[in-house]
């Protein structure tokens, strides 16, 4: 690894001779110049790296009886799809909007697990209409209306249930919760999960072949998963004796955590189903239940460290002795997780890349919320009016989380890999903004 890779927080990042910041052998101030800011990038080759990083680990350490599933809510388009497509993996949906994208991207329907904790009858008729391979079933209310849609249509709809397994998973520590406060799914410690079970194996128009969980994001430790693994495996087992049912897939979620700022230690992806095959398999073995198929959710991993997003450096305000703000031409718009969990992000200066850290600054958006910040205090070089601005690791929730407040048009997407560079989600024009106003 060179120096100039180790310099940022996204391996896929370098310096060029000019002294601006490279990303897939391309000049991201040449690509700003290009498209205009603000302007999301996407590494395609890094996307695709994590893909089978992730998918070599199925094969390797649980003989590839797994399917890696994008979680699509990290970022979703066309353009997405066909890439994981290409890769072999599958997706999980949450919303019709998703699985609509999806369909219009040719993506393989039996590798759709569509979730979501409030799926609507309209979005759960799309699902079966369209043969979609799995669907995780919340609640018991859903179970039953989905099995009268089915019916409906004269098929039996395969569905896991999603499991509150009890294992509370923080970013560096996790625990044991004796009942878990969360919107979703059924808590195993109260025979919610055994009840929804023995319900499902009533109904003639659903078959449960699977169970799932998914414990948290951003999460940097293995224990949590294993944890949830092993609990996973008990309850196939009990489900298995008291009820005859036998699970064929666990599906494990996602929320694999990332380097945001050089503070941040992720694990390497494949060390999660390293462990957790073990897990797996000895928890079979003691529980006499056959191998499950493993099914894994990342979203974030996938693709957060492949996206940046470039800015233009606007007014700067210098309050002495208080703070001084950079403000850039996006902000919420684009990236509203300062706003919604005070996220921290690491930036370049795009345009002088190798340039010393020299003052304190804080970046702020355009829009009129004083919470509008991208990143609060951060060592950058000194910047001026003109300069480009590449927030790093912002390829997970933000173009998907994106809205139009203050009718601010949402940014291109544009994806690069060996030096070309393509534009794969247009930017947003004020005629589109106005589009459904009567
Ligand atoms: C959000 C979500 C994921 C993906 O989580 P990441 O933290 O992005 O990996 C996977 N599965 C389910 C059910 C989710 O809700």
């Amino acid at each position: 690894m060179s120096v100039t890779e180790r310099m940022f927080v996204s391996k896929n990042l370098s310096v060029n001779e000019k002294g601006h910041l490279v990303i897939g052998k391309n000049d991201t101030v040449e690509l700003a110049e290009k498209f205009g800011t603000p302007l999301y990038v996407v590494d395609e080759e890094l996307v695709r790296e994590n893909c089978r990083v992730y998918k070599n680990a199925m094969d390797k350490y649980y003989g590839g009886r797994g399917l890696v599933l994008y979680a699509s809510k990290a970022f979703c388009a066309k353009y997405i799809y066909r890439v994981v497509k290409e890769e072999g993996l599958g997706i999980d949906v949450v919303s019709g909007g998703e699985l609509y994208t999806a369909l219009k991207a040719d993506f393989p329907m039996d590798k759709v697990y569509f979730h979501g904790n409030n799926k609507t009858v309209g979005e759960l008729e799309m699902a079966v209409e369209n043969g979609v391979g799995n669907i995780i079933v919340d609640n018991i209310y859903e179970l039953e209306r989905l099995n009268e849609i089915a019916k409906a249509h004269g098929v039996v709809q395969d569905i896991m249930f999603r499991i509150k397994p009890g294992v509370d998973a923080h970013t560096h520590s996790f625990i044991r919760t004796g009942q878990i406060d969360s919107k979703f799914g059924v808590a195993l410690e109260n025979g919610e999960a055994f009840e929804i079970c023995k319900r499902a194996s009533e109904m003639p128009n659903v078959r449960v072949n699977g169970i799932h969980c998914h414990i948290g994001s951003q999460i940097f430790d293995i224990e949590p998963f294993c944890e949830a693994a092993e609990i996973m495996m008990n309850f196939a087992g009990d489900i298995k004796d008291e009820l005859g049912i036998e699970i064929e897939k666990l599906n494990l979620g996602g929320g694999y955590g990332i380097r945001y700022t050089p503070q941040d230690d992720p694990v390497p992806y494949d060390d999660y189903i390293k462990h957790v095959s073990e897990v797996v398999k000895a928890a079979a073995r003691k529980r006499g239940v056959k191998l499950p198929f493993i099914l894994m959710e990342p979203g974030r991993s996938i693709i957060a460290p492949a996206g940046i997003t470039l800015y233009t450096v606007g007014g700067i305000k210098d309050i002495k002795n208080v703070r001084k703000y950079v403000s850039v031409d996006g902000g919420m718009g684009d990236n509203p997780r300062y706003i919604l969990y005070e996220s921290e992000y690491d930036a370049v200066a795009a345009n002088k890349a190798d340039a010393p850290k020299t003052e304190k600054v804080t970046i702020a958006g355009k829009c009129c919320e004083s919470g509008d910040l991208l990143i609060k205090d951060i060592m950058l070089p000194e910047l001026h009016v003109g300069d480009t601005l590449a927030v790093l690791a912002t390829g997970a929730y933000n173009y998907s989380m994106a809205s139009n407040y203050n009718r601010i048009p949402r940014p291109a997407v544009a994806a690069v890999s060996d030096g070309k560079a393509e534009i794969v989600v247009k930017r947003e024009s004020y005629e589109d903004l106005i589009r459904n106003d009567l």
